[in-house]
């Protein structure tokens, strides 16, 4: 039995995060995901999810995951290492690695758990990770797995990344940052953080949850550099642009087997269902062909970016992708402005502390290629009329 001072602690901190505007809870989803949702009993138009090529339900996916399952069935029974390593998985790694100009790729059940698999499989106790200050959250409990010592950086700030290599006494050195940063939309200076993991020899892992599906035709925020680099690993979320679910690490062969060998969050994990491998190759081949969604992607956020311009009472973060935050500051002004939003049938997250520092405090709209531009005008018009 919980002693009842045991739940009382739960409960008090409970009423501490309501009191700061910081609880949370959860929206259910009685529809698709896609741009016209119905949540909570209510339609609205959503701008928050991060579906940015408006994949996650679109009718060809959905017939490939049919077919897949028909054949396949649902579970996979087993971790990829006893029976669960099916076809579908293989085929899709062959596929990502080739896709993204990598020599090898290994699936992940989830972004999170790659970022774990990855970090903790490349460095240990007595290595150190350098990190920037705005990455995920999955980046820094995976420094906490490792038990590497962990030393972050100003967001971008390379001097100060430099200075700490320059310092650093631990033999292994792993510099982790988001490619695009999920809360700012904005992106990390590839080649020069290659030129850092070049001139310290570190490993370079590079996180583009964002990034993938929607930058260079689809391929993904890496450079001609990066993408040669042995000392690049790359990973790609699969939930976002993809539609569909997972994470892919692209990387060097001997990189790849090693994580297969020792990244415990790949090891001791069932394979995650195979019809969703399945369908991520048809993702993978809609990506390849999505010029036309990425084109609309980007009138979007030109069209947003322009309505917004002369916009009081907050301003959007310089970013070119398809997260465009409307800073506003305080958690109070953004939660508002979002339930104001909801009253007229958008629904726009607000993103308090301590997702991200304090005082800015944001609304976080994304963009999708599912999006009409009379979805987005609607926006516009709505924040305008709220100002
Ligand atoms: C979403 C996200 C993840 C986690 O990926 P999941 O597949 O959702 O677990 C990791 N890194 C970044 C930057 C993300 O935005």
């Amino acid at each position: 039995m919980v002693s009842s001072a045991a739940l009382n602690r739960l409960e008090l901190g409970l009423a501490a995060r309501r009191a700061d505007q910081l609880e949370r809870r959860r929206s259910v989803l009685d529809s698709a995901q896609g741009a016209h949702i119905r949540v909570d009993g209510q339609a609205v138009i959503s701008f928050c999810s991060n579906d940015y090529l408006g994949l996650a339900a679109d009718p060809v996916l959905v017939a490939a995951a049919h077919r897949a399952l028909d054949d396949c069935g649902l579970g996979a029974g087993a971790a990829h290492l006893i029976t669960g390593h099916h076809r579908y998985h293989h085929d899709f790694e062959t596929a990502f690695a080739h896709f993204v100009g990598k020599p090898a790729a290994l699936l992940f059940s989830t972004g999170y758990l790659a970022n774990l698999g990855v970090v903790s499989a490349l460095v240990k106790r007595h290595s150190e990770i350098f990190a920037d200050r705005l990455n995920h959250a999955s980046l820094v409990d995976a420094a906490q797995l490792s038990g590497a010592t962990l030393t972050r950086y100003r967001h971008l700030d390379l001097a100060q990344l430099e200075s700490q290599l320059a310092k650093s006494r631990a033999s292994d050195k792993l510099i982790v940052s988001d490619l695009v940063f999920s809360m700012d939309g904005d992106c990390a200076p590839v080649d020069a953080l290659l030129d850092l993991a070049e001139r310290y020899d570190a490993w370079l892992h590079l996180d583009d949850a964002h990034g993938f599906g929607v930058l260079n035709d689809g391929r993904g925020g890496l450079t001609p550099r990066a993408r040669a680099s042995d000392r690049v690993i790359y990973l790609a979320t699969l939930g976002k642009a993809a539609g569909v679910a997972g994470a892919a690490v692209a990387a060097h062969p001997v990189v790849i087997d090693w994580l297969v060998n020792t990244a415990r969050p790949y090891v001791y994990t069932t394979a995650s269902p195979p019809v969703l491998a399945a369908s991520l190759i048809e993702s993978l081949r809609q990506i390849e062909v999505g010029s036309a969604r990425r084109a609309r992607l980007a009138a979007h956020v030109t069209r947003l970016r322009a309505g917004l311009s002369d916009l009081q009472g907050g301003h959007l973060l310089p970013s070119s992708t398809p997260i465009q935050p409307w800073v506003v500051g305080e958690n109070a002004d953004a939660v508002r402005l979002s339930r104001a939003l909801l009253a007229r049938g958008l629904l726009v997250p607000a993103i308090r502390t301590p997702t991200v520092p304090a005082g800015t405090a944001r609304l976080r709209i994304t963009l999708s290629a599912a999006h009409s531009d009379a979805d987005v005008m609607h926006l516009i018009e709505a924040l305008h009329e709220l100002a």
